[in-house]
């Protein structure tokens, strides 16, 4: 199987808005998004399970879904897809606006408020079969497609290899490559190889 032929199925790059039942803002970025229906409009979304945010879509049922621009920046898109929103309140440095008490992206090329009607699931996956309550457009720009975006990604990936100093334990010759900065990492963390602690590790 040549998984990278999948990425060539293309289609758009999106964020959710939700609101906990706490009133906390959370969000994510997607890539799974379909229009299954026109008449009425309905939408199908694929969330992780382990997905804070599909956790709450489970509970509220209702969001917001901003389609990103072609330009959408790279740390957005780390912002609301490589981070849980269990940790970090993903809106507060986000320029975006609240319709029905969600939030939505300013700059989107297109938003949509969401109203799950039914849930179905896959091993990993909670699918999401929504009406689509409003739908308005937003800037001019094109929409970022799925395969842009892992261009974007690799591009990024490359840059970091290229500037970011490694960190590698002296015991061992482990080179940490998680997707925590080192830096961040508690201080029990040990080298998954030799079992030695943070502090064996220098910066090469
Ligand atoms: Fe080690």
């Amino acid at each position: 199987m040549d998984i990278a032929a999948l990425f060539k199925i293309s289609h758009g790059v999106y964020l959710t808005g939700a609101r906990e039942e706490n009133g906390r803002l959370v969000g994510s970025c997607i890539d799974a998004v379909m229009v299954v229906e026109a008449d009425p409009y309905q939408i199908a979304v694929s969330l992780s399970k382990k997905s804070w945010t599909c956790q709450t879509l489970l509970k509220t049922k209702m969001f917001t879904l901003s389609v990103l621009p072609e330009d959408a920046s790279f740390d957005l898109i780390r912002r609301f897809g490589f981070v849980s929103s269990q940790h970090e309140n993903k809106w507060d440095n986000t320029p975006h606006e609240i319709k029905n008490g969600l939030p939505f992206l300013k700059n989107a090329v297109a938003c949509l408020i969401a109203q799950t009607n039914k849930i179905t699931e896959t091993s990993n996956h909670f699918i999401f079969l929504c009406d689509v309550r409003d739908v308005w457009a937003g800037t001019m720009n094109p929409p970022l497609t799925y395969a842009d975006y892992q261009q974007k990604t690799k591009q990024q990936e490359r840059k970091k290899t290229m500037t970011e100093k490694k960190w590698v334990c002296t015991i061992c010759g482990y080179v940490y490559d998680g997707d925590v900065p080192f830096e961040q990492l508690p201080d029990d963390w040990v080298c998954p190889v030799c079992g030695e602690p943070k502090s064996v590790f220098v910066q090469e």
